[in-house]
């Protein structure tokens, strides 16, 4: 017998699962279709194992540097399988929350694969879901009032570079890597790219970066990834830009050896192992969508600002939609998208003021435009920029690189862009988002206090600078 629902999501990582969660809470009768872990990617194959490996290799590179800090430790040796076991044990806590929450939400999870059958006259608005279950069982009917495809993204291969999990690896499969390379080509110089370089170098692996484009972190402010860059460089990683990688090249005896083109000549480079982080493709497909008026452009789903599809109960939200492929922009969506359907009228979310975060040794932070990209939006700008290096709480933490630069307008003394790099950045920058939706002025950051000796006083410093009136610089 069919079920009835307010809502069924389809895709119980981040953005599905907190969009049900703010559905229950609005009185939706909701289902999440889930076909592997609630969680999805982000908990699963993305944030937070990865974050957990990289607080790892900062702890053992920071052990050791311990006699820095006036601490001795003889000879500190890496366990790598207690590493995994430690990434694990964290990821399985958060799994189980996100399963209680499911049950304290009243929202029933189905665990198998769904598919949109389309409108018809027994469910008109957002036609029926069917669930191949799992556990092998006959498929389960859901008849919902709304859908919502939460489906996600994978890991994008390159043609001849293609994943096979062994020698050849996505960042799924990095992750559940029993032993460390003692070298790795990584393919691609973005958040993934740069997070992997950061993280197996502080383990101790030669890591190369093969970036096709001019800059690593292409997407972040110029200053931004050159300091990156050199940062890098400091912890031993190669880093090609430019590089044309010749996929056809690829031998996979022993290690994988690869060519790539650069500066007009023929490189060839060789490791133990390779990583592609060339970017995640959207997951379209067999959910449905040939059943339904739902557009498809360049393999990403499409909607209005609130979610909607052309079939105005079925939403999309998340990396199937495209944009800023992050947990927190998808949980945004989610909750806006459900807000509508109960008719909430919620505010549509402004791509200006989402905060993004890269969690390699150092940081980076970032919201708003880069300076390079409100030139290009024609505004007269003013930089305000302020070292880490000066500031008193970087000294005690033995970690002075880097720098916050605030991009403002000049005309109307708006600001436009906040950029950081250095140390806990991540955790700093939702004073710049706030600043962000608040329509604040540099003036006004500035004005804000900033507890001395925290972190936090090189935002206030870049906003007074980007005047000229930086105190300790
Ligand atoms: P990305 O878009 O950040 O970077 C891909 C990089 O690969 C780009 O620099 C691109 O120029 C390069 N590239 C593309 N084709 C190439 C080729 N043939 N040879 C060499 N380089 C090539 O993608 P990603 O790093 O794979 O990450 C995927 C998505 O996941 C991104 O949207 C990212 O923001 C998101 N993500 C976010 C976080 C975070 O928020 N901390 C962490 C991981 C992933």
């Amino acid at each position: 017998m069919a079920q009835e629902y307010d809502l069924v999501i389809l895709g119980g990582g981040t953005g599905g699962y907190v969009a049900a969660i703010r559905a229950s809470k609005l009185g939706l009768k909701t289902a999440i279709v889930e076909k592997r872990e609630l969680g999805g990617t982000c908990l699963h194959r993305g944030c937070i194992p990865s974050k957990a490996l990289l607080r790892s290799a900062e702890v053992f590179k920071q052990t050791k540097e311990a006699d820095r800090y006036g601490i001795s430790t003889e000879n500190p040796t890496l366990n790598f399988t207690k590493v995994q076991e430690r990434k694990q044990s964290i990821v399985d806590t958060l799994h189980k929350g996100v399963q209680g929450l499911m049950k304290k939400g009243k929202i029933d999870v189905f665990e198998g694969f769904g598919r949109i059958l389309g409108p018809s006259i027994f469910s008109p608005t957002a036609g029926t879901i069917s669930v191949e279950m799992n556990n092998g069982e006959e498929n389960e009917m859901l008849i919902p009032k709304n859908v919502l495809v939460a489906t996600g993204s994978r890991p994008k291969s390159l043609p001849g570079l293609e994943i096979d999990g062994e020698v050849v690896m996505s960042s799924d499969e990095a992750l559940h890597m029993e032993e460390l390379p003692e070298s790795i080509i990584i393919v691609g110089g973005g958040v993934i790219g740069i997070e992997w370089a950061s993280m197996l170098a502080d383990f101790g692996v030669k890591v190369t970066v093969l970036e096709y484009l001019p800059h690593i972190l292409p997407t972040e402010d110029e200053d931004i990834s050159r300091e990156m860059l050199k940062q890098m460089k400091k912890k031993g990683v190669d880093i090609v830009t430019s590089a044309k990688v010749l996929p056809d090249t690829i031998e996979k005896d022993n290690g994988v050896k690869v060519d790539a083109e650069v500066d007009g000549e023929t490189v060839t480079y060789e490791a133990e192992r390779m990583l592609v982080s060339v970017g995640r493709s959207a997951n379209v497909d067999n959910i449905g969508l040939e059943n339904t008026d739902i557009q498809v452009e360049n393999g990403i789903i499409q909607t209005n600002d609130v979610y909607q599809t052309k079939e105005s109960h079925i939403y999309a939200i998340g990396d199937v939609i495209g944009g800023m492929q992050l947990a927190h922009v998808a949980s945004h969506e989610g909750m806006i998208a459900v807000e509508h359907m109960a008719d909430q009228n919620p505010h549509p979310m402004n791509q200006d003021q989402v905060p993004s975060c890269i969690y390699s040794n150092p940081e980076v932070s970032s919201v708003g435009l880069t300076e390079k990209a409100a030139k290009e939006k024609g505004f007269d700008v003013k930089v305000g920029k302020f070292p880490f290096q000066a500031i008193g709480k970087a000294l005690v933490h033995g970690e002075t690189d880097g720098f916050v630069k605030i991009v403002a307008d000049k005309e109307s003394d708006d600001l436009l862009g906040v950029h950081m790099i250095g140390p806990h950045v991540t955790d700093m920058i939702s004073e710049a988002a706030l600043a962000q939706v608040l329509d604040a002025t540099p003036w006004e950051i500035a004005e804000t206090i900033h507890p001395h000796p925290t972190l936090s006083e090189a935002i206030g410093e870049a906003a007074m600078a980007v005047d000229g009136n930086q105190i300790h610089g």
